[in-house]
This record gives structure tokens, C-alpha cells and sequence, in this order.
């Protein structure tokens, strides 16, 4: 599938079912990828856990983000904020360093 048909499809979504029900999905979402971090805290040390509802959960959270960005045609926005967000992190990281 390729990102037009995503793109398609994240359009017809919000028309058909609306912005409202989508945002309360996205919300959903975002507490359920939560609630496997909690899990995986909780389990920490173990080195067989399992990753597979973090990977589902994670998966979720990336389609309803991406529903959020098309929709409201942040793309360019998102981009060059995460950008600036990745080059802080390294200031402050080298700032730790010394
Ligand atoms: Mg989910």
C-alpha cells in the first residue's frame, strides 16, 4: 500500500465517520499505547517480554497521528518543528556531557 492510498484513506475516514469520532479514537489510542508502556515498566527487567501489544498499540498510534497531520495539513509544520525538537535534544545532551 502506498502513501497515496494512505492518504485516501485517512481523507475518506474523517469524512465518513467525522472529526470528532476521530479525535475520540485518536485519544483511545494514545491511552492504550500508555497503558503498555505502564506494562512494560512494570516488567522491566524481564528479557523475554513480550512487545507484541506495544507493537500493535504503537502501529495504532502512528495511523491515528497521521490522520491528524493530513487532516489538518500540518505535514510541513510537523516536520520542521520535529526538526528543532531533535537539534534542542542534541544541545542539551551535549550540554549533559560535559
Ligand atoms: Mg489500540
Amino acid at each position: 500500500m502506498d502513501n497515496i492510498e494512505i492518504k485516501k484513506i485517512i481523507l475518506d475516514l474523517w469524512d465518513i465517520f467525522g472529526e470528532k469520532e476521530q479525535l475520540i479514537i485518536a485519544l483511545e489510542e494514545l491511552a492504550e499505547l500508555q497503558k503498555t508502556i505502564t506494562k512494560r515498566l512494570r516488567d522491566i527487567n524481564n528479557p523475554d517480554f513480550n512487545f507484541h501489544d506495544m507493537v500493535s498499540e504503537l502501529a495504532d498510534v502512528c495511523f491515528v497521528i497521521d490522520q491528524l497531520i493530513i487532516n489538518y495539513q500540518l505535514q510541513d509544520r510537523v516536520d520542521e518543528m520535529f526538526t528543532h525538537k531533535v537539534k534542542r535534544t542534541k544541545q542539551l545532551m551535549e550540554l549533559y556531557k560535559e
